[in-house]
């Protein structure tokens, strides 16, 4: 008879950037499910986010890049304050990092200290496709892409 507690190793995500990383190790302690069942359950499944940002995401936020995500709020689920949690918005692009210079500009002067707050409160901006487009976010974001800096 095998007495080994089955174990399954599970992912967590970096909030920012979603990229997963080998978090828990659970330990089959249910004897409602069968061992393989658990392991077939929990093993290498993201089970929840990171509470601190990635290496990388770190990094960006260090050299003062600001993590923007543009989402489609139709597609997020939103809370009773008719907010979106963190993990709940529906991603439309990767997250991109905005240097902290270029927010002037992208958005209008009188929403800059607003944008900023929300940073600090969430750690990343959402924002909706809509709006994006029409602060020219995404051609900004294109730009950048072909041409860092
Ligand atoms: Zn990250």
């Amino acid at each position: 008879m095998n007495k080994e507690l089955p174990i399954a190793l599970t992912k967590q995500a970096c909030q920012i950037c979603w990229k997963t990383f080998d978090r828990d190790i659970l330990i089959h302690q249910n004897l409602l499910i069968d061992g393989e069942q658990f392991k077939k359950q929990f093993h290498g499944k993201v089970t929840g986010f990171l509470d601190y940002p990635c290496d990388e995401c770190k990094t960006k936020l260090n050299e003062k890049y600001l993590p923007v995500i543009i989402i489609d709020p139709e597609k997020s689920t939103v809370n009773l304050n008719n907010r979106i949690n963190p993990g709940n918005e529906y991603r439309m692009y990767p997250v991109m990092f905005v240097k902290i210079d270029a927010l002037s500009k992208i958005f209008e002067e009188e929403i800059i200290d607003e944008v900023l707050q929300r940073i600090e409160k969430d750690r990343f901006l959402l924002i909706d496709e809509e709006a994006s487009k029409k602060i020219g976010l995404i051609d900004y974001y294109e730009k950048m892409k072909k041409n860092p800096d």
